[in-house]
């Protein structure tokens, strides 16, 4: 298996990598469907209408992940569309510390399905992390837990390999990709007004625009969601989240793509994410807006404090990590919606309609895996005729729904799972700890169904439902 690993690193996963493709998506469909107009059916403005025809008209709010890769495939397909974003220098203001994201084979499969070009921009500025061991640890020994095979399940369905990408270069791409022209910053949106025919989007600056559907993709604290459903608090997950990245590159490199180390009520992610760096998350137990010793290097005596004891790994990328680019914030998630993530004209997308614990590190691929099948329900609604624009919003939540929540549900599980987690017996005073019989059990559990669930989350063949 690791000869198989480090062989498909460097050239020969280059060249893999380009010549494989998503085989589950129709890619001529985008093609035909950029012609694909229907009527126009309510009053006439110049710019929209070409002769007595018009274009579907999109409206998002939000150019996040979600809301830039709709927006992407959206105009890709000649739709009409705008994206509202609030500040796209959010990513960036906070980017020096928010660090990469990983994006699994599905989500990168999707991109594929999407746009070629950009989807190979994105994973050559990626680093490839799938190719090799990746898996959860005991915290304090290090020693592995059960480890995922990231790299099969992806070859079997000709996917790309999993991989991690700075978040502001993938928002760079995206913004890129889709353009000024489509995308507008500065642009909150604040409200919107439906009817039978239309729906017009507010913005905080008073300036409106008229649509004939509007995707909320504002992520977790979705003025959208607000405005469909009302104001529900968001959740707690328990756990505030540290985070951070170092030019630091170990000795293991060349065999570990991202390893999870878990300990009671804490646990620590850490992944090469390229170009000589190393990305880690420290999650701990405790309530939200705590504070750190005050003075200098404060988060990281807080973090000594935490994970002092632990393995060596864990020690060396916080020792080697500067105080100025560890961020620290309290992770909440939402209940998944009972039932349709929209009403009317309007609907919900990524974060704004499931906002889960990133554990799994599976909010943004969800949300790109949307885009995905929106776009599907959008087009097949397109060929029978506008009327269907609305069942095709609720086509698309159907749809989306028993996978999204699974995963939420796993995200969940795996924190209530880590506040449980404990693997040693103190005997009292003394230093010695023996394995409490329980990490035996839960480790054989896991290693029968973390693997079986981490291809269904990476490589499973419905995660597009094309009928
Ligand atoms: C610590 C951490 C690590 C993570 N790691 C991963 C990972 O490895 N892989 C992964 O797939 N996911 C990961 N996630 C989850 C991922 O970041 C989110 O799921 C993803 O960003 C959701 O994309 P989105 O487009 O729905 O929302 P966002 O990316 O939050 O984008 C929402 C956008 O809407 C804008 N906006 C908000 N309100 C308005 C408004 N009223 N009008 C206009 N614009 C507005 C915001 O400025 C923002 O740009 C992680 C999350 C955290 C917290």
């Amino acid at each position: 298996m690791v000869s198989l690993l480090q062989s498909l690193r460097g050239g020969a996963y280059n060249q893999h990598q380009s010549s494989i493709r998503i085989t589950a998506l129709d890619l001529t469909r985008s093609k035909t469907l950029c012609a694909v107009r229907c009527k126009a059916s309510y009053g006439t403005s110049s710019d929209e209408e070409k002769g007595d025809q018009k274009k579907l008209r999109i409206l998002i709010a939000g150019g996040g992940i979600g809301g830039l890769v709709l927006g992407l495939a959206a105009k890709n397909r000649g739709y009409d569309v705008k994206v509202f974003e609030r500040d796209l220098s959010a990513v960036r203001g906070e980017g020096r510390h928010r660090g990469p994201i990983q994006l699994s084979s599905s989500a990168l499969g999707v991109l594929q399905a999407i746009d070629e070009n950009v989807a190979k921009q994105i994973m050559e500025a990626g680093c490839v992390t799938g190719d090799r061991i990746n898996g959860l640890a005991d915290g304090i020994s290090g020693e592995w837990f059960t480890k995922f095979d990231l790299l099969t399940p992806a070859l079997r369905r000709g996917l790309p390999i999993t991989q991690t990408i700075c978040r502001m270069e993938l928002q760079d791409i995206l913004v890129n990709s889709v353009g000024f022209d489509i995308l507008t910053n500065n642009s909150k949106v604040v409200d919107f007004i439906q009817d039978f025919d239309k729906v017009i989007v507010i913005l905080e600056d008073g300036r409106r625009y008229k649509g004939d559907i509007l995707v909320g993709a504002d992520g977790i604290w979705s003025e959208v969601r607000t405005k469909l459903f009302g104001l529900q608090e968001a959740k707690y997950s328990g756990y505030t989240c540290y985070s951070g990245i170092t030019n630091f590159v170990p000795p293991y490199i060349d065999t570990v793509g991202y390893r999870v180390f878990i300990g009671l009520k804490q646990c620590f992610v850490a992944s090469d994410v390229g170009n000589g760096k190393m990305q880690w998350y420290a999650f701990y137990n405790q309530p939200p807006m705590n504070t750190d010793p005050t003075g200098g290097n404060g988060k990281k005596k807080r973090l000594v404090e935490l994970f002092g004891q632990w393995c060596g790994e864990v020690i060396d990328l916080i020792s080697k990590t500067p105080e100025d680019v560890i961020l620290r914030r309290d992770i909440y998630d939402r209940d998944m919606i009972d039932d349709c993530w929209g009403i009317g004209r309007v609907t919900l997308l990524g974060d704004a309609a499931h906002p889960m614990q990133p554990n799994l590190g599976q909010g943004g691929c969800m949300a790109i895996e949307d885009c995905y099948q929106l776009v599907l329900e959008l087009d097949k609604s397109v060929e029978r005729g506008c009327d269907e624009n609305v069942s095709a919003l609720r086509s698309y939540e159907k749809k989306r729904r028993f996978r999204v929540s699974t995963v939420h549900a796993a995200s969940r599980m795996a924190s209530k799972m880590l506040a449980s987690y404990q693997p040693y017996i103190e005997l009292g005073s003394s230093p010695l700890r023996i394995k409490a019989p329980m990490v035996h059990v839960a480790r054989a559990i896991l290693q029968v169904c973390m693997p079986l669930f981490m291809t269904w989350i990476i490589a499973d063949p419905s995660f597009i439902n094309d009928s």
